[in-house]
């Protein structure tokens, strides 16, 4: 097959869409006006930036605009720099402001991406306390051991919509429920999930909920936190007063047109592009399972992101296999993260309970509208010949299956 080139780490970052970069060029060029200048340029930015968290605001079903400027007010949509800055923001500044009423408890799962992982973790070392939630073997947390651990002193539950390594989709209205029950407060991190599934944060009962603009095709180093009316949060950044004073600083008034631009599209075509990204998808799991022994699919086989595929395959080391992927034109990731000076696999292919030696053969495909069915082809083309050379040459491959005892040994330390 003709050597291509196959974007499929969509859960890295998103290419930009068309509709996002022309919503945002004039704001980058004539349009320059600061948003809390009182003169005509100034006041057109900060129209186009409540115009911006209307489309938001609309796109999530949060409640409905309240005054004659048709804002979310008083703001429930904030924008901020980015998924993380959001869940920062959500977290830190619930359990520091007023709304969490003295409650010192905070429950989140085992499987949460970093930027609320390590939010958690500096709180604890404040003196909060934390329970990180089991996943099962998909990946599901353990609503069981949520009910137990519930009590007076939970203030916030934070459970992510979907995961971003493994695809699972989190029974978030459930959740809320739960934690509504004791009178907790109910965050999620939905950055894997919006533009990818429908969110409504009314119907699902959500009070917080972060985003991240260029996981669906809108730029990167944008976000947004969307705060339920009601809920005073400790601002992340001092300054200006900007954002309701959460996030102070000048407003990237180009990139929250274009997150909203971008946001807009992704929702509205929203069935029928995922129907389509399913359709690859599947095809890819197929062809992977099929052509490839040893190997395993990762997550919920039935309630998951759209294009999230990962796998992992016994006796091959990730890192490899990403460098020989991206030889053949194929983008793709893994979660042993030998990259980032760590031996261990992902914290989240650990807390699905794979062993050490398998976890380190992690790969993660991640397919967007803009692939093809020629794309999948070579992909799995490129797979199937890269995870065949790298076991031909690998100490823990021996006669066409993997050695165990060796593979033990190989990692054990
Ligand atoms: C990408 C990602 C983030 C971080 O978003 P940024 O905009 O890159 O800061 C947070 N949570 C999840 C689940 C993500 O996939």
């Amino acid at each position: 097959m003709e050597k291509r080139f196959v974007y499929a780490d969509n859960a890295a970052t998103t290419p930009m869409s068309e509709t996002a970069f022309n919503a945002m060029k004039p704001w980058l060029t004539e349009n320059y006006g600061n948003p809390s200048s009182l003169y005509r340029i100034g006041r057109a930015a900060k129209e186009a930036l409540n115009d911006a968290r209307t489309v938001v605001g609309k796109c999530l079903n949060a409640a409905e605009p309240v005054n004659e400027k048709n804002d979310y007010a008083p703001g429930e949509i904030v924008f901020t720099g980015g998924g993380s800055q959001a869940d920062n923001l959500a977290i830190r500044g619930f359990m520091h402001g007023p709304s969490s009423k003295g409650r010192k408890h905070i429950i989140t799962s085992k499987i949460e991406h970093h930027a609320v992982l390590y939010t958690c973790e500096a709180l604890e070392k404040e003196g909060y306390r934390v329970t990180y939630l089991n996943v099962d073997k998909e990946g599901r947390v353990d609503l069981e051991q949520l009910k137990a651990e519930l009590s007076e002193d939970t203030a916030l539950v934070s459970v992510m919509a979907a995961n971003n390594e493994i695809g699972t989709i989190q029974p978030i209205k459930q959740i809320a429920e739960l934690a509504h029950s004791v009178g907790a407060k109910f965050h999620t991190d939905a950055v894997q999930a919006v533009g990818h599934m429908h969110i409504d944060v009314q119907e699902m009962g959500i009070d917080m909920l972060s985003l991240s603009g260029h996981k669906f095709r809108g730029p990167r180093g944008t976000g947004v936190l969307y705060v339920k009316k009601g809920i005073t949060l400790e601002p992340l950044v001092y300054g200006g007063g900007q954002e309701r004073g959460l996030v102070s600083g000048t407003e990237n008034t180009a990139g929250c047109i274009g997150l909203a631009a971008a946001m807009k599209e992704a929702v509205e075509g929203l069935d029928e592009k995922m129907g389509y990204v399913k359709k690859l998808t599947d095809k890819l799991v197929k062809g992977i399972m099929e052509n490839i022994p040893y190997s395993h699919y990762t997550g919920d086989p039935v309630n998951r992101l759209p294009g999230t595929a990962s796998f992992v395959f016994e006796a091959i080391e990730g890192e490899g296999l990403i460098l020989r992927l991206d030889n053949a034109g194929v983008c793709g990731s893994t979660g042993s993260a030998c990259s980032t000076g760590s031996l261990d696999p992902s914290h989240v292919l650990m807390a699905i309970g794979l062993p050490h030696e398998i976890a380190h053969g992690s790969l993660r495909l991640t397919l967007g509208e803009q692939n093809t069915e020629e794309d999948v082809d070579y992909i799995i083309e490129t797979v199937t010949d890269v995870v065949k050379t790298l076991r031909s040459m690998s100490p823990v491959w021996e006669n066409g299956h993997p050695n165990l005892t060796a593979a033990t040994e190989l990692h054990a330390h």
